[in-house]
């Protein structure tokens, strides 16, 4: 079950509809898919955050998720945040201008 949510700033930036959570499947692959972003090309995408590394599907350097900017403002070393992190902050970094203006806005849920 997750949460499906698309980021969006008065930048113009717009994600594509990204599946949070764990899937049906989630027992045969381990995947949890959580927003992660890019700042060299400004996009938000879902990754899958059981893989060590994620990369960025254009420029394919290693993305950052937003619960590892979280962890690092509260000084929590916990290895993940429940999904509800997203309604801690109401803004968040936007990888396209630079500014803490992104905002997700939950679109419906998924199983
Ligand atoms: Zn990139
Ligand atoms: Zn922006």
């Amino acid at each position: 079950m997750g949460n499906i949510i698309m980021a969006t700033c008065p930048c113009g930036l717009e994600s594509k509809e990204i599946f949070q959570g764990i899937g049906f499947n989630y027992y045969e692959n381990h995947q949890r898919m959580e927003p992660a972003y890019c700042d060299h090309c400004g996009v938000v995408v879902g990754r899958d955050i059981s893989k060590s590394i994620s990369k960025c599907p254009k420029c394919r350097r290693k993305m950052r998720f937003y619960f590892e900017d979280l962890e690092k403002e509260s000084g929590n070393e916990e290895n993940f945040p429940d999904s509800e992190y997203l309604e801690s902050k109401e803004f968040w970094h936007c990888p396209r201008c630079k500014q803490e203006t992104l905002k997700f806005e939950g679109m419906g849920c998924w199983d």
